[in-house]
């Protein structure tokens, strides 16, 4: 098992290979991921929020579901859930305009720049950027259909298990929201850690599919 830390309010990308395991672990807790996964041997194909709602018919993931990409393939299995099983695919990843209008005081790291700064670091050129899948992320919906922040109830040690069904790289960013409660005002690193001893073995899944039409 190989870890990987990734610091607070930083991001790290990883190469898994199409069976392998790999777990996202907030060490000390209330921190939100922000999660991406881009296939290895095509860039312009990616693990897609949007997409992955409408072919679970779900707004958030649960386990045994299939995280699919925006050509309706799967790309990871969504295994094991150590945690209270809040995760977010509505909301965009925080960018220098949404500091700007909290009030922050010059430069402040953003998730959007930590995913061009990895990507760019990879000669990759994206015109936009894709919607995170955001682990540990507490977005309440109210009866009116208002979303809100609240804070992430991830525990500290909480994790979630998932499996690659493509070589794909992921990039897993420590959210650096400080203005608002989803970090418990306080961003904190994350561990990444992967399992070598599956990277050859074929992936046993069945990513849930819903009846219906979409
Ligand atoms: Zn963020």
């Amino acid at each position: 098992m190989k870890r990987i830390v990734v610091p607070a309010k930083e991001a790290r990308r990883v190469r898994v290979r199409s069976g392998q395991r790999f777990s996202i672990i907030t060490p000390e807790g209330c921190q939100c991921v922000d999660f991406w996964a881009i296939r290895a041997d095509d860039l312009t194909e990616w693990a897609s929020a949007e997409f992955t709602r409408v072919e679970l018919m779900r707004l958030f993931p649960r386990v045994g579901d299939a995280i699919f990409t925006n050509r309706r393939r799967e790309i990871l299995l969504f295994e094991e859930d150590n945690s209270p099983g809040i995760h977010d695919m509505l909301v965009c990843a925080c960018d220098p305009v949404r500091y700007e209008r909290l009030g922050a005081k010059g430069w402040h790291p953003s998730c959007q720049e930590n995913f061009f700064a990895v990507a760019s670091e990879l000669g990759w050129f994206y015109p936009f950027l894709p919607q995170s899948i955001s682990w540990f992320t507490n977005i309440p919906i109210a009866a009116d259909h208002s979303i809100g922040w609240a804070r992430s109830p991830a525990r500290p040690g909480d994790s979630v298990g998932l499996r690659a069904l493509m070589d794909c790289d992921i990039i897993v960013c420590s959210c650096a929201q400080d203005f608002t409660e989803i970090n418990c005002l306080n961003p904190t690193p994350l561990w990444v850690e992967l399992f070598e001893e599956d990277a050859e073995t074929t992936p046993a899944h069945a990513g849930r599919r819903d009846q219906g039409a979409r």
